[in-house]
């Protein structure tokens, strides 16, 4: 299944495996001005191939290496024998050998197994710019989704292309690969630049990114500082996942315990052990009976552990 829309000189291509007509799962890729960023699954790469033939295709970029984003790169190899495909250097050994993402089943059957592709080119090797005959596109290092994820900044029209390194709503369940430290940092990058359009993986482009980052931020964080009072009051992460997200979500099911609220509850205790270890030393766990006033309690306040942050 396959859904275009221009915003301006920007093609938005909405990609996703379709079960009974409906959309299971929209992934992103974009076109500017010759430039394809991000290949989509490989469920989807002959439809993808089909849309880039109204346009010219000159050079392709990759945000990350997970399936959902190079899955369409083995055929657009195919059909574009000559074009140059960049991913930053972290990437390249995953794009060559997809083995190596250790796909789960439902991974495989949401958005189907990449091909191995070679000759994929180190953004190193032209200086971290990507120019078309229009723009010039900076890249931006922007880990945490993943080690090896990079952003797009275009300086002139402030375009943000950022992958997966922002995702839209509320988080209530993660991978364990997800690390928060630098998902949080990648964010705050991404906001000091001050986009004035960001196009995220999903494919829902945000007319008002700097508020969606800052709101995102400040939800993590706040997140993080209910997990610290928590956990100094001795309750244990399933507890917690109750307390916070009232158990774990659908996805955890049709996931197979992949993505879960336990792991992003986890991720905050690692989180806060890295920026606030001596809080929680200093908070001595209290009498347990005082659970539902410490959790309304760390609700109703906006506080951050840092202070450089703020909420809208
Ligand atoms: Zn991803």
């Amino acid at each position: 299944m396959i859904d275009v829309e221009q915003h301006g000189s920007v093609k938005v291509i909405r990609l996703a495996r379709s079960l009974l007509g409906r959309p299971l799962y929209w992934t992103a890729a974009y076109w500017v001005d010759g430039l394809l960023i991000d290949a989509g699954p490989a469920c989807t790469a002959r439809e993808l191939v089909q849309v880039l033939g109204q346009v010219p295709v000159q050079q392709i970029a990759i945000t990350h290496s997970h399936e959902d984003h190079i899955g369409g790169l083995a055929l657009l190899r195919q059909r574009y024998p000559d074009v140059p495909i960049y991913a930053s250097r972290h990437a390249l050994s995953t794009i060559e050998d997809p083995a190596r993402l250790k796909l789960q089943r439902y991974r495989r059957l949401v958005w189907g197994t990449p091909s191995p592709v070679r000759g994929v080119q180190s953004l190193d090797e032209i200086a971290d710019e990507i120019r078309t005959p229009e723009f010039t596109l900076r890249v931006i290092e922007t880990p945490g989704h993943s080690r090896d994820h990079v952003s797009f900044f275009e300086p002139r029209f402030r375009w943000l292309f950022c992958g997966d390194a922002f995702i839209g709503g509320r988080d209530i369940a993660w991978t364990p690969e997800f690390d928060m430290f630098s998902i949080v940092s990648s964010l705050r990058t991404m906001a000091s630049l001050r986009p004035e359009r960001l196009y995220p993986g999903s494919g829902h482009v945000r007319r008002t990114p700097l508020a969606d980052l800052h709101g995102k931020i400040g939800d993590l964080i706040q997140l993080a500082n209910e997990v610290l009072k928590l956990e100094s009051s001795g309750y244990s992460v399933h507890e917690m996942v109750e307390m916070l997200f009232r158990g774990e979500p659908r996805i955890h099911w049709w996931t197979f315990g992949h993505f879960s609220a336990a792991h992003l509850v986890e991720a905050c205790r690692t989180y806060n052990a890295l920026v606030t270890p001596g809080d929680l030393a200093s908070l001595a766990p209290r009498d347990r009976r005082g659970r539902t006033d410490d959790l309304a309690d760390s609700s109703s306040t906006n506080r951050s552990t840092d202070p450089g942050d703020w909420r809208r």
